[in-house]
């Protein structure tokens, strides 16, 4: 996953520096807390891919700070590997059955706890039904999805990706990239709940990427509303400036700035009536195929 969000959750303030570190080299993004009460709230505001939860805390311990992010919907699903000491053997007990993915024992090997990390980040990916950012349904849910339409006749797959997306990114950073993933996601709903057809699904396969599965008559209107719409009310994202400007300006690894153009909706369809779909795995490799000549 590229840059996975990390919440390091130490009191120990060279440990969290070490870990910072660390994982920022490999590109992960880091926010630290130092308490438990403040791991809840940075977990809260800002959602992480994984959590690595110390045991001990000053005001109340890692276990505490897992169940009660477990018993959260939002915070449910994040996995968490817990630092231990070395002869804490009950913690580890303690802490899987509070649904802890995994632990570590300190002092700690910091190739191991990123094997770990990434294992256990690779895991909640497959195993997740919504995405964080949006609350759609993602992953197997989507799949599952997939699985009943295709024994249908009427029906048309549309794979939306964004356009642009990253130099949105680069320049207004993560947070707002998240908001401009959850500005998409409510604007395709609206096109969606605005057509006459209810009852379209929606999903988010992850990052830049939605999918939807409606109608075969009404697809090729949906793809131009979506698009039109889109294209327009985006630029609510933008700054005054870039909006005059009508570009954004992102600068390159040699600091050399480049005019990149707002982002855009790509769609791709499949629809059975014009293609024959033997499985689900040809309608998300044919949409992919048919959203790349959409530029
Ligand atoms: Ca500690």
């Amino acid at each position: 996953m590229e840059n996975a969000r990390l919440l390091i959750v130490e009191d120990e303030v060279d440990i969290s520096n070490l870990l910072k570190i660390y994982f920022s080299n490999l590109g992960y993004e880091i926010e630290t807390a130092y308490k438990g009460g403040e791991a809840l709230e940075k977990t809260q505001s800002n959602l992480p891919d994984l959590i690595i939860l110390d045991i001990n805390l000053p005001d109340f311990d890692g276990y505490e700070v897992c169940r009660q992010l477990r018993g959260k919907m939002r915070t449910s699903n994040i996995p968490i590997i817990f630092l231990t000491q070395r002869d804490e053997r009950s913690d580890r007990l303690q802490g899987l059955e509070l649904g802890a993915d995994d632990y570590v024992t300190k002092p700690f090997d910091f190739d191991e706890l990123k094997l770990r990390v990434q294992g256990a980040i690779r895991r909640a990916e497959r195993e997740r039904l919504t995405d964080p950012r949006t609350g759609l349904p993602s992953g197997r849910l989507i799949e599952e999805q997939l699985r009943e339409v295709i024994q249908k006749t009427d029906w048309a797959y549309l794979d939306i990706a964004i356009n642009e997306f990253e130099s949105f990114s680069e320049v207004y950073g993560f947070v707002a990239a998240d908001d401009a993933l959850r500005f998409t996601s409510m604007l395709i709903n609206d096109v969606l709940e605005t057509s006459e057809r209810k009852g379209d699904f929606l999903g988010h396969i992850g990052g830049k990427n939605f999918v939807v599965i409606t109608s075969s008559e009404k697809s090729k209107a949906l793809k131009n509303a979506l698009k039109d719409k889109f294209a327009l009310d985006i630029q609510s994202q933008y700054s005054f400036t870039d909006r005059n400007n009508g570009f954004i300006q992102v600068p390159d690894k040699n600091g050399i700035v480049e005019k990149k153009p707002f982002m855009t909706f790509s769609i791709g369809i499949v629809d059975p009536s014009e293609m024959p779909i033997a499985d689900i795995r040809e309608i998300t490799e044919l949409s992919v195929i048919e959203r790349r000549k959409d530029i």
